[in-house]
């Protein structure tokens, strides 16, 4: 029996007790923006990755802390497992059908809140380290673990947090796991994701909102003098005006286009829900797909001013606001993008201000590294399928301090149902994914390590 046969085998017997711990921490309460629970379940986090063998502590951050842990096995590779513990807040209770931190098993699910994000997913791969060491009595590669307790909340401390710690983390390749599989049910493999800047646009010309008859045609309108701005950003068919928006766009590599034929992209249900029936755009799946993964957007989150509440007023507002948010690629940096927009209004409306919110950077690795191929063939191997490979993700999530920083590949592997409800009610993890999510980890550990030889 090989090694990975045996730990395979582990997780088959203690299926449940791997179950009775995820609802243990799912008990834990661990919203980070209000900041409930979110110490308690740091330190059952840390108990719990020492029970398996590693060296763990918290780490305190000027927010909420982090959960450090490792276990080295001199001569191998190291696998760094980013994961977050901290979770959505709850929402509207009525809308559950059981209480978010009392977990409750039915039709093969566990319910609760942190069931699929991410605390789920990340005990998977403390479980799969507690398997080899109780089976092999060691780990085939030595691995770190880095937990966040403030990912929900934009993990606004993890890159202070990294940056004083560079030596500790390193490591060979960035692993995690958060989101849901493919849904078409095969798994899907992950090397990036967009950068976000927040910015809005502030003009306020009048002191107040004044009659439009006696002061339509004498002042200038906030709103009007908006659109305008507004206009000369973006044209009708979507392209960036601002000068040197799309400078640092890394183009698409031969590996990458080549992936981009294999992801399966239904256009009719990815719109489903979304889009009244019959309008457009009438999206080519592969450009679909090269706009959503290599393009970066500019939205309109919000637009506001005078009087949009019910019947009329005829006024003249004083003020305008426009909320926008930028999704990048890279190699575009989220300040740099905001000084060209800023440089843009200024230019154009220079009476108005542009404030800077949120930002993260952009996050790449080549799919043609050894690590990634190593990491693709284990799902494959784990699942009897392969992959979807995914170049890059719409959304954003603090990846760019692993790559950016740290300079490791990064590889994200969701274990999640698609309809895990991450964020909602009824927030749930399948039982059997959780299961496969523990054998994939075991896969991955194995061929990372074997591959090293
Ligand atoms: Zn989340």
């Amino acid at each position: 029996m090989t090694s990975l046969d045996k730990v395979l085998s582990w997780i088959d017997s203690t299926r449940d007790e791997s179950i009775e711990k995820m609802a243990k921490l799912i008990s834990q309460p661990s919203v980070s923006s209000t900041g409930e629970g979110v110490e308690e379940c740091a330190k059952i986090l840390c108990d719990m990755l020492k029970e398996v063998g590693l060296d763990a502590k918290i780490m305190p951050t000027p927010g909420l802390p982090a959960v450090y842990a490792e276990r080295i096995v001199p001569g191998t590779p190291t696998v760094m497992f980013y994961g977050h513990y901290d979770v959505q807040p709850v929402g509207d209770l009525n809308r559950w059908d059981t209480l978010p931190f009392e977990p409750d098993i039915r039709n093969g699910r566990m319910y609760g809140r942190g069931t699929g994000d991410n605390k789920g997913q990340l005990l998977t791969h403390i479980i799969t380290v507690d398997g080899f060491i109780k089976t092999c009595g060691e780990l085939p590669c030595s691995v770190k673990f880095l937990l966040d307790g403030e990912e929900e909340s934009g993990s606004i401390n993890l890159a202070a947090l990294v940056d004083e710690n560079r030596e500790l983390l390193k490591a060979d390749v960035c692993y995690f796991s958060d989101g849901p599989i493919h849904y078409s049910g095969r798994p899907q493999v992950l090397f990036g994701c967009r950068g976000i800047i927040d910015a809005e646009i502030v003009l306020e010309e009048n002191i107040r909102d004044c009659h439009s008859g006696h002061y339509g045609a004498l002042i200038p309108n906030p709103a009007w003098r908006l659109v305008h701005l507004l206009s000369t950003m973006k044209s009708p068919d979507g392209r960036v005006l601002v000068e040197g928006y799309y400078d640092k766009v890394r183009s698409i590599t031969p590996a990458e286009e080549e992936v981009l034929k294999d992801i399966p992209f239904d256009v009719e249900g990815y719109f489903q829900g979304v889009r009244h029936p019959g309008t457009g755009p009438n999206w080519d799946p592969i450009d679909a797909m090269k706009a959503h993964m290599f393009l970066p957007t500019m939205t309109i989150a919000g637009l506001g001013s005078g009087h949009t509440g019910e019947g009329m007023a005829t006024i003249v507002p004083h003020k305008a606001i426009c909320k926008m948010d930028m999704r990048l690629v890279p190699d575009q940096d989220p300040d740099e993008i905001f000084d060209l927009v800023e440089k843009h209004v200024k230019k154009h409306l220079p009476e108005a201000k542009v404030i800077k919110h949120g930002k993260m950077y952009p996050s790449r690795t080549d799919l043609t590294l050894p690590l990634s191929k190593t990491i693709t063939g284990a799902v494959a191997e784990a699942w009897g399928t392969d992959p979807v490979v995914v170049p890059l993700s719409g959304a954003s999530c603090p990846e760019y301090v692993f790559t950016k920083m740290l300079g490791m590949p990064t590889v994200s592997v969701p274990y999640a149902n698609p309809d895990e409800s991450n964020h909602g009610p009824n927030e749930n993890f399948s039982l059997d994914l959780f299961i496969q999510g523990i054998k994939t980890t075991a896969y991955v550990l194995e061929a990372v390590a074997r591959n090293n030889k």
